[in-house]
């Protein structure tokens, strides 16, 4: 496919703009651009063909079924964005005097509570922009809390091997010093491990539950308490709360700061580079350490803190990413609380469905049950048959399909994570189980023809380790 600067052509164009309405002014030189700017030149036909051959070389939630474990991608229903795009939520300006964004100050207030008491927690920040940045807020929170009592010799993090990659990642970005705990061979939390490095210099604790092979550690209640005994906080990374929203609360478990992912449970598109939602949540005594600005309301008036001596400050611009919690709360509205109990069951059990009806064949890395995702490991085949997780992902594109998760969790070898969400039908859900059969049954009857897949896509096998050690970005003209 040619890219839109290849099909320009000078002289050509479409754009038709309404005449200036407003006082032209002259700039100075010096702020003028110096050189043309170089656009493609098209017409509408041809800008319309471009876009939509891209279109049909993408792949998402609206062509077909996408069990990227641990990213949710489910179905959102379109009324969410009906909502989002309506002008008074739209069409506002972050500086805007207060007093005329009454609605949106609710909507953030609402979407507050509401959240608060799915997790337990008693305030939330909707400051950070995504997962991976509510987790460093969280973390930035559990450092203040150490720092006003004056106990700054704590200042590790422990966090088990099942936790998501961006559970360390984060705790060293806010300071930290990582302890890593290697789990039970179930797949738990080891108390043991646990106990030996918990200490006087413990900050805190971080855990992905149910954690990145799907299992909700039963002991959860335990662990916390041991965390709290030795003075350290608990973490609760609750990016996939699909597994238990409605059902069980991380506040109920004895943890203090959450995170949750809006743009994954909380039903907004993702993984198109869009916008995304962090917020973060924790516990009363944490509250005043929160990032501002925070919604307060007084007498069905709605206002914002902005000044604050104990909050860790700003962790985003203005109040984070708005629209999405509009979307969130749309969400949460829509289903009611029965309605979110229920999608969380029924993330439980397609996962459970087609773990299964996939275990006769595909090897799975723990017994389960399992919660809203699963992983299979195909390190027999690999043995046997040469066969490796990236060639069955790369023979699944070619039903359709997008590939589960590979190489992750890091301590599963060949690792295959299948999430396949609560917006499947069991239709849906039993054909693909049909199509990783015959994947199967390729592998065994002919693993060189594997190592050639995908056969039907615009592209094959792209160089992996050029692209990520060579990458082109930008054109050159
Ligand atoms: C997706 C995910 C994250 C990171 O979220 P981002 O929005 O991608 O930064 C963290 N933890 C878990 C368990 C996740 O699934």
């Amino acid at each position: 496919m040619k890219l839109i600067f290849e099909k320009s052509k000078a002289g050509r164009g479409c754009d038709i703009l309404p005449s200036c309405d407003v006082p032209v002014v002259e700039l100075d030189d010096n702020l003028k651009r110096q050189k043309e700017l170089r656009l493609p030149e098209m017409s509408e036909t041809d800008i319309s063909r471009h876009y939509t051959e891209l279109m049909k070389r993408t792949f998402g939630v609206n062509d077909g079924f996408y069990p990227l474990g641990s990213c949710t991608m489910k179905y959102n229903p379109k009324i969410n964005d009906e909502i989002a795009k309506l002008p008074g939520f739209s069409n506002i300006h972050p500086l805007q005097s207060i007093s005329t964004v009454q609605g949106c100050l609710e909507v953030m207030k609402k979407a507050e509570e509401y959240l608060c008491e799915i997790t337990g927690m008693d305030g939330i920040s909707f400051q950070p922009a995504a997962g991976a940045h509510g987790e460093f807020t969280g973390l930035l929170l559990i450092r203040a809390y150490h720092q006003a009592r004056k106990d700054e010799k704590r200042n590790k993090i422990i966090v088990p091997d099942s936790a998501h990659g961006t559970n360390p990642a984060s705790a060293a970005m806010a300071g930290f010093t990582v302890i890593n705990i290697a789990s039970t061979k179930d797949g738990y939390v080891d108390l043991e491990e646990l106990k030996k490095v918990v200490g006087e210099d413990t900050a805190g604790f971080m855990l992905t539950n149910p954690n990145t092979m799907g299992l909700f550690d039963k002991n959860i209640l335990e662990i916390t308490e041991i965390i709290h005994k030795a003075g350290g906080l608990n973490y609760y990374d609750g990016a996939n709360l699909n597994a238990i929203m409605g059902i069980a609360r991380p506040g109920d478990m004895g943890f203090d700061v959450v995170h949750l992912n809006l743009h994954k449970t909380f039903s907004t598109p993702h993984g198109g580079g869009g916008p995304g939602s962090g917020p973060v949540g924790c516990k009363e005594n944490l509250i005043k350490f929160l990032p501002l600005p925070r919604v307060e309301e007084e007498d069905g008036v709605y206002k914002l803190i902005l000044e604050k001596e104990e909050s860790i400050g700003r962790v985003k611009g203005f109040y984070g990413n708005f629209l999405i919690v509009v979307r969130a709360l749309t969400y949460i509205l829509t289903l009611g609380g029965n309605g979110l109990k229920y999608a969380s069951e029924n993330a439980v059990l397609n996962a459970n469905y087609m773990m299964h009806k996939l275990k006769d064949i595909y090897k799975m890395s723990f017994p389960g049950p399992c919660m809203h995702e699963f992983v299979m490991t195909i390190e027999d085949l690999k043995k046997e048959k040469g066969v490796t997780a990236l060639d069955i992902a790369k023979a699944l594109l070619d039903y359709g399909i997008h590939p589960p998760t590979m190489y992750f969790p890091l301590n599963v070898h060949e690792a295959l994570m299948l999430e396949p969400t609560e917006t499947e039908s069991k239709e849906t859900l039993d054909e693909v189980v049909e199509i990783f059969k015959k994947v199967y049954e390729e592998a065994m009857s002919n693993p060189q023809s594997l190592h050639q897949s995908p056969k039907k896509t615009p592209i094959g096998r792209p160089d992996e380790v050029t692209a990520a050690r060579n990458p082109v970005l930008r054109y050159h003209f």
